[in-house]
């Protein structure tokens, strides 16, 4: 019978992390699916009780996401709009049970191409915190995720928070997901999209697209475009190869690379579109 630890504080749970290599359970709503036993493979260092680390605070840098908080956590936390993106991502991921068992942060560890949090979290400019005993780091929600399931953390590292800068808290914003069906369903392509307006232009504009190459990206060349762009002219400006040329979308079984090419750029504008129609 394997190990299963459940402690009530970080510390031993860093302790623990450093003594011998544990699968991290959170939610479990990947782990589970993924394990082809009855039981997790153990040791297994189940991170649901730990004090302090479930819920959003608002500090003087900008939003702390706790690493153990559900998306049903999320959608019930009061936020500026430029979370809204995030919010409609998080009640789009799987189902109600799916959503209260959950967690953000363990989306971004799972680290599938498919997983919905990361766009909105790119395009709020999120960084990573990750603890060992031996101390703290941070790093860029693109520098984190690395590969098709692969991240940056070490041996002896757990994620306990996502960051979200004050800055990025300004704007408007909108998450647009296509499946094969509405719900309960993996991503073929998904835009999220923040947009700072001034005066009528776009101040700043952050957009990224997911489910379309082996991590989500920013499209920075499309963002860059639409600088002073007036609001009317958003969806017109985005110029469909630009799109293209950051993406490297697979073939499977849910839509060939052309076609994923082909909604990504359809999903950007009708994001800007959306928001355009918003913010006038
Ligand atoms: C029916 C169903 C539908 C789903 N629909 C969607 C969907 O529409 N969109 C979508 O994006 N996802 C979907 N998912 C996947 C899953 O629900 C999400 O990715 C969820 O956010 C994972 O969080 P969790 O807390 O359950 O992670 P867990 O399963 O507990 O862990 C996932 C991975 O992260 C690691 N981990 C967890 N927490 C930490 C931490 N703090 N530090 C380091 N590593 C950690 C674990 O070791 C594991 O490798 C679905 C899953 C199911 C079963």
């Amino acid at each position: 019978m394997p190990a299963y630890f459940r402690p009530d504080n970080l510390n031993e749970a860093l302790a623990l992390l450093a003594e011998e290599p544990v699968t991290l359970a959170a939610g479990c709503t990947d782990l589970f699916p993924a394990t082809e036993a009855k039981a997790l493979n153990g040791p297994v260092l189940d991170l649901t009780a730990i004090d302090g680390l479930r819920g959003v605070v608002r500090g003087s840098e900008g939003w702390r996401i706790g690493t153990l908080t559900t998306w049903s956590d999320l959608c019930k936390t009061d936020l500026p709009a430029a979370f809204d993106m995030l919010k409609q991502a998080a009640r789009e991921v799987g189902s109600w049970q799916i959503q209260n068992a959950g967690t953000v942060a363990g989306n971004l560890c799972n680290a599938s191409p498919a997983a919905d949090g990361v766009p909105p979290l790119l395009a709020l400019d999120a960084r990573v915190e990750l603890q060992s005993a031996k101390g703290t780091r941070v790093l860029p929600l693109g520098s984190f995720v690395t590969g098709v399931r692969k991240t940056a953390l070490q041996p002896g590292e757990m994620v306990t928070a996502i960051l979200i800068p004050a800055a990025a808290g300004a704007g408007i914003s909108r998450f647009r997901k296509l499946g094969a069906r509405r719900y309960l369903v993996i991503s073929i392509a998904m835009v999220a999209g923040r947009l700072v307006v001034e005066d009528g232009k776009i101040g700043e504009a952050a957009i990224s697209v997911g489910s379309c190459s082996p991590v989500a990206v920013r499209l920075r060349e499309v963002e860059n475009q639409l600088l002073g762009c007036r609001l009317a002219d958003v969806a017109a400006t985005v110029d469909a190869d630009m799109v293209a040329r950051a993406l490297s979308p697979i073939d499977d079984v849910r839509g060939d690379a052309a076609y994923r090419t082909t909604a990504a750029v359809e999903l950007v504008r009708r994001t800007l579109a959306d928001l355009a129609g918003e913010a006038s």
